[in-house]
């Protein structure tokens, strides 16, 4: 089998994939859902609903806060107990909906059926309407970066969509949920790929996958002779080919520039697996985006797994679903071990970007002392984006912040790689982390500046000219 990968840095830790052949199940429902306002990228949603409401799956209890936002819809049937404050996986408390469940009740205009809709036997879905759809059911990048889909389905005009890239790699060890969707959903998949590429208008689609997923390549290679405009990409397994850039690099072969740059700019539109999924349930069955695949995992869970879950269903339950914690210190991440977050309490819940529960022991998740740096440029040589991860830290270690932005710090895309590879255990991606958030603030704080000086200035322009 050829295959194809990034040209620039990467590493090869450990996979981890224990639950990749455990079936998914059903996660059982909360007794209360606690659901986020804030599950994307841009503006919390707000609510809709206040306290004593009754509610159905499906039901829209806060609409989209601004252009860059998402509605969110209930995931339960119930009664609003309150609209307050909850603990996020960030460790923030943010606005969220809280529902008593009572029952299982789905609002009536969600197709519940299993047939296949095939996108071929709808030429009423125009690209507006298709975009429309995605939009009123929430729809957002399931990857992790939860970003408004249909705003990635409207490029600005001075781009032009050649190809969607569908990202079917799954880079991050012990994560799962993909993988499990890929083999559980893959006609569904292939369909929300048809549905993405008719709303960006491109004859060609792509799906890569990593060549440690053999049967989910042999599964979607049987399955595209049905789709003859897609086309699988087998990958080469190296992490972390999930990421955008990296993806189109080793599928299209093109390099994205620097931000403010991004894919489209050179051709390509990027989803996720998940997002095509949730694409063909939004678009074909009007389901709004309020369950997803999420795996719970870790070596000393007893039995780790891959769920199907309501948003705003604790951690916990999940948790406990899998037999509880197992004894002792234990580092539970959102996420997985090279990108994922430390939760702040097992109580936060599930979201749209949740796409795993990792455990780690002590042992696995210990740091080792770090030593100084001994200039070997092992994580220079790692570093997808052609950063000098060395540099970057210690100017942010030193709060230099106008050197960091000059050495770009905000392309890093934060994927813990030159971490991961640096002999003397520097914390390197807790000093770029660190110092990439600042400088984007200080630049989001110099254009807000900049608009209001240019405000101000036309405002005196037409008062002097009145
Ligand atoms: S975390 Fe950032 S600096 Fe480190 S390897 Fe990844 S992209 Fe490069
Ligand atoms: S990998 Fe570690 S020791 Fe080597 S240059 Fe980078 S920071 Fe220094």
């Amino acid at each position: 089998m050829k295959t194809f990968t990034f040209r620039i840095g990467g590493v090869h830790p450990d996979e981890n994939k224990i639950t990749a052949e455990v079936a998914t199940k059903v996660a059982a429902l909360p007794k209360q859902a606690i659901i986020p306002l804030s599950q994307h990228i841009g503006a919390p949603a707000k609510a809709v609903v206040k306290k004593g409401d009754k509610v159905k799956a499906g039901t829209l209890i806060a609409e989209a806060g601004g252009f860059v936002s998402a509605p969110i819809f209930s995931s339960v049937s119930g009664t609003v107990a309150k609209v307050d404050m909850a603990v996020d996986a960030s460790g923030y408390r943010k606005p969220a909906v809280f529902i008593d469940v009572e029952g299982d009740e789905w609002e009536e205009s969600i197709d519940r059926s299993d047939k296949l809709e095939r996108l071929s036997d709808h030429p009423e879905l125009t690209p507006e309407e298709i975009v429309n759809r995605v939009r009123a059911n929430g729809v957002v990048g399931m990857g992790g970066a939860c970003f408004p889909t249909s705003i990635k389905l409207t490029p600005p005009p001075t781009a032009k969509a050649e190809w969607v890239i569908i990202n079917g790699v799954e880079c991050e060890p012990y994560i799962t949920a993909d993988y499990r969707l890929m083999m559980e959903h893959a006609d569904e998949i292939l369909e929300g790929v048809e549905i993405l590429m008719k709303a960006v208008k491109v004859d060609k689609g792509f799906i890569g996958i990593e060549d440690n997923k053999p049967k989910a390549i042999e599964l979607f290679n049987q399955k595209v002779k049905f789709h003859p405009n897609i086309k699988v990409v087998p990958l080469a397994k190296k992490y972390p080919q999930g990421g955008e850039k990296q993806l189109v690099d080793a599928v299209v072969r093109r390099q994205v520039p620097a931000p403010p740059a991004i894919p489209v700019n050179v051709g390509a539109v990027v989803q996720n697996v998940g997002t095509a999924f949730a694409v063909y349930e939004a678009v074909m069955k009007n389901k709004p985006l309020f369950e997803r695949y999420v795996t719970v995992t870790g070596k000393k869970l007893a039995n780790p797994g891959n769920f199907i879950v309501r948003m705003g269903t604790p951690m916990k339950q999940l948790i406990e679903a899998c037999g509880g914690l197992p004894e002792g210190d234990n580092k539970i991440l959102a996420g997985g071990p090279m990108m994922g977050k430390a939760l702040p309490t097992v109580d936060v819940p599930v979201v749209k970007g949740t796409n795993s529960v990792t455990i780690l022991t002590d042992d696995d998740a210990k740091r080792k002392e770090p030593n100084p740096c001994i200039r070997c440029a092992k994580c220079v040589s790692a570093c997808p984006m052609g950063l000098e991860p060395f540099l970057l830290a210690t100017l942010s270690a030193h709060k230099d912040w106008e050197r960091d932005e000059k050495e770009d710090i905000v392309s890093c895309i934060e994927c813990g790689s030159c971490q991961f590879t640096c002999p003397a255990h520097r914390p390197l991606l807790d000093n770029i982390r660190t110092g990439k958030q600042t400088v984007m603030g200080i630049i989001r704080a110099r254009a807000a500046e900049a608009a209001a000086a240019k405000k101000a200035a036309e405002e005196k322009a037409a008062q002097a000219a009145k």
